[in-house]
């Protein structure tokens, strides 16, 4: 789950990394008053969204007086944001964050993610701050350090120190930044991050050491034992139809293809992507309706594949284990019911209670295509969709 900059910089500085003050504002006139509580010669006007590359798009304004304030903030709120990580539909902003102007001497970037390679938390940092790092990867890999962190010993101070030297800290500020790093590294592990990205860090004029942005993004699977976490989420920046499938415990996730996926595993689920592309189709979803799916969730999720406008066909590929065949197809036709089935279905069927599941698509009526296994069912609903 993602968080707003504005949550995050809230939840970093309770964990002592500098941030710059500011206040969230959902109208013109609150941004204004924030502006005047602010007290500041400079003021920056942040859109918030779930987005990073604000900056380059508009996203990011400084402000000179209170006037600046709220003609940007009058601009920025109710605008659809079109940055290199909304794709092109782009994100409404409905929040701002007004924050103190920063007197930046330099940028820096600084990261902490899960390294699926070493199965590590790993730090992360170069002296490109303000860049994307991906780019910085790409270009000059030289210039990003890392530090692989002992689960059992955590971030070691002297890890952190190496960091700074070896992306220029200024020796003055190497122990500002240890504690910044220490802190990024404690609110990751306390809080079950996925990822903990600062970018840029910076250097000010009167020698201190700040976040000036914040993404945090959060394990889902975590998120229980995070209530405090969970009220940071803003459900405006979610996809409605991944939001439904949450309710009834379903894993969705939608894509840009145009074949909606009903499977049951995820790996199967995976598979079925890999065999759909392999025969030149593209998924619109990524759908696990789990082990011990009721027939009503089996309706649900076939209902909220239907409600994406961009599937054009549907592949409901099923291997009956702890599931059965039979209260899939009843999912199925009770789902079809109730919403109409406007688009191909192909089915493919195997495992326990198969007969009684092709039964009972069989008896429904509806225009089903069988398949006899993947590969057929995947060659099937790709020429149905047409490529
Ligand atoms: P994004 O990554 O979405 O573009 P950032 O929060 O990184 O958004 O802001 C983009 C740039 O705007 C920063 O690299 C920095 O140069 C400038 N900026 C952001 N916040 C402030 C601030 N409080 N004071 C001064 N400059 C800022
Ligand atoms: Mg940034």
């Amino acid at each position: 789950m993602n968080i707003h900059e504005y949550q995050g910089k809230e939840l970093l500085r309770k964990y002592g990394v500098s941030v710059p003050d500011g206040k969230v504002a959902f109208t013109v006139d609150e941004a204004v008053q924030a502006a005047k509580e602010l007290n500041s010669n400079v003021v920056v006007v942040k859109a918030q969204i779930h987005a990073g590359g604000r900056g380059k798009a508009g996203g990011v304004k400084i402000a000179k007086n209170l006037d600046e304030v709220r003609t940007y903030a009058g601009e920025l709120l109710g605008k659809t944001l079109v940055t290199h990580q909304t794709g092109p539909e782009g994100k409404e902003v409905k929040r701002l964050l007004i924050e103190k102007g920063c007197d930046i001497k330099k940028e820096y970037y600084i990261g902490i993610v899960l390294d699926r390679a070493t199965s590590r938390v790993t730090l992360m940092a170069s002296s490109e701050g303000g860049m994307e790092i991906e780019e910085v990867a790409e270009k000059t890999p030289e210039k990003i350090f890392k530090e692989t962190i002992d689960p059992l010993i955590g971030l070691a101070p002297f890890q952190a120190r190496r960091i700074a030297f070896n992306i220029g800290i200024p020796k003055e500020l190497v122990n500002q930044a240890v504690k910044f790093m220490t802190g990024l590294y404690t609110v990751f592990v306390e809080k079950d991050c996925s990822i903990a990205e600062i970018n840029p860090l910076v250097i000010t004029g009167d020698g201190k050491v700040m976040a000036l942005d914040a993404k945090l993004n959060f394990d889902s699977n975590a998120l229980y034992r995070h209530p405090d976490i969970l009220e940071y989420r803003d459900l405006d920046e979610e996809d409605p139809k991944e939001i439904e499938a949450s309710k009834y415990d379903l894993s969705y996730i939608k894509l840009n293809g145009n074949i909606g996926c009903m499977v049951n595993g995820a790996g199967l689920a995976m598979a079925t992507m890999d065999i759909i592309k392999y025969y030149g189709g593209e998924p619109a979803n990524f759908l696990d309706v789990g082990g011990g799916a009721t027939a009503e969730k089996v309706t649900e999720a076939f209902k909220i594949i239907l409600s994406d406008n961009n599937v054009k066909g549907i592949f409901v590929n099923i291997f009956g284990g702890i599931m059965k065949c039979d209260v899939i197809a009843t999912g199925v036709v009770e789902a079809a019911k109730q919403i109409g089935l406007s688009v191909p279905l192909v089915v493919r069927l195997e495992g326990t209670n198969v007969e009684l599941g092709k039964n009972i698509l069989h008896e429904s009526g509806l225009n089903i295509v069988p398949a006899e296994s993947m590969a057929d069912g995947a060659q099937k609903i790709v020429d149905l969709v047409g490529k």
